[in-house]
């Protein structure tokens, strides 16, 4: 089986690691040079939008996947008149703009914060009013990791927050005073078949992930069952195949939707230790066709996020499995991860503290 990868960066990486064991084989279109999964597959470096390249790309392919979620869905498109693509240009669509992706579950009857959408000045003030202040101010697409928002909190802050992202499609949403972000990763087959993984914790730092936890603490089973009916809902509407990602804000017991990836999810990178089968694997059985793995827990994990250069004795730490992602130190950049999994909650927490203490990783 050969599968066609859209981007090349570490989810390529760690799909294709996981793939090996499938014996699987690989193919990446991705237009950087240097890539974090080198060496373990063909590269077609070129534009996602080069038509040649695409051609070239798809040629002997069994499946193709992405593991970018802003690759042109025209592109996308092209190549699901060719070869099986999964998930699918609808769901690609959709999740690519948080406007669509917040309609899409309000629909579904699935709670998200209030939301609006304008466009002239009028209209936003319009919104501004109807939600009410604090709001967040976000860009409908290309954002990523807390980056294209302004949070305006007071009245003062209205116009500098229009000024600095007024000209790209907005929408403001009420700022929610949540308790905890959590996120459900789910998967589901080209059969209909479904898997979830327990919620997880997560905690950001200046909208950068940086610490996950695995099974999130203290979460009931009423809000487990709801998430994962959610992420049933929302897959089966959009003819889902593979694994996608939702993340909620924890407010009480009350779960809202805050935005998906239709892809393998940074939240979800505990799962290759922690879990009897990682997010990687079954997103590639699933596209495939296979037969989807277990989703039990091995215990306890945690998942810490190493950004810019890593202190070393971070990578020799005893008991932890870290994982490197090949690419040029940068700060602000996501270099590589360590996963800790233990078998009690406790002894999580003592560990990473521990590592904490020892490393100077800074806290969440
Ligand atoms: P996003 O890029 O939408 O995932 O947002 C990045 C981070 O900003 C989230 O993980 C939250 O911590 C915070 N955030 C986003 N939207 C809201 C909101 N409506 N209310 C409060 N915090 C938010």
């Amino acid at each position: 089986m050969k599968v066609g990868i859209l981007g090349a960066g570490q989810l390529g990486r760690m799909l294709a690691e996981a793939g090996k064991g499938l014996g699987m084989e690989f193919r990446f279109l991705d237009p950087a040079t240097e890539i974090s999964a080198r060496g373990l597959g063909e590269h077609v470096c070129a534009a996602f939008e080069d038509v040649d390249a695409l051609d070239e790309f798809r040629e002997g392919l069994d499946v193709v996947t992405y593991e970018f979620e802003n690759v042109p869905v025209e592109s996308v498109r092209w190549l699901a008149e060719r070869v099986p693509v999964h998930p699918s240009p609808e769901a690609l669509r959709v999740a690519q703009d948080r406007l669509f992706e917040k309609r899409h579950f309000r629909e579904l009857g699935v709670a998200v914060p209030p939301f609006a959408d304008f466009f002239f000045r009028d209209e936003f003030n319009e919104a501004l009013r109807r939600i009410g202040l604090p709001v967040v101010l976000k860009t409908r697409r290309f954002g990523y990791d807390g980056k294209g928002q302004r949070v305006i909190r007071a009245e003062a802050d209205i116009e500098q927050a229009w000024k600095d992202l007024y000209g790209i499609p907005l929408f403001i949403e009420g700022f929610v005073p949540f308790d905890r972000e959590v996120s459900l990763l789910a998967v589901r087959g080209r059969n209909g078949e479904f898997r979830a993984w327990p919620l997880v914790e997560n905690h950001h730092r200046e909208g950068i992930l940086r610490l996950s936890i695995a099974p999130a603490p203290a979460i009931s089973e009423a809000v487990q069952r709801r998430a994962e009916a959610h992420a049933k809902r929302v897959m089966e509407t959009l003819g889902y195949v593979g694994v996608l990602a939702i993340e909620f804000f924890l407010c009480g017991s009350e779960l809202l939707a805050n935005e998906m990836a239709p892809r393998v999810h940074n939240s979800g990178h505990w799962s290759i230790e922690g879990s009897e089968t990682s997010q990687f694997e079954n997103h590639l059985r699933a596209v495939a066709g296979l037969p989807l793995g277990p989703t039990g827990m091995k215990g306890h994990s945690a998942m810490v996020n190493l950004i810019g250069e890593t202190p070393s004795a971070v990578s020799s730490w005893p008991n932890a499995h870290f994982h490197d992602y090949g690419k040029k130190p940068r700060a602000g950049r996501k270099a590589a991860h360590l996963t800790l999994v233990e078998d009690s909650l406790d002894r999580l927490r003592g560990r990473l503290d521990e590592l904490k203490g020892a490393t100077g990783l800074p806290a969440v």
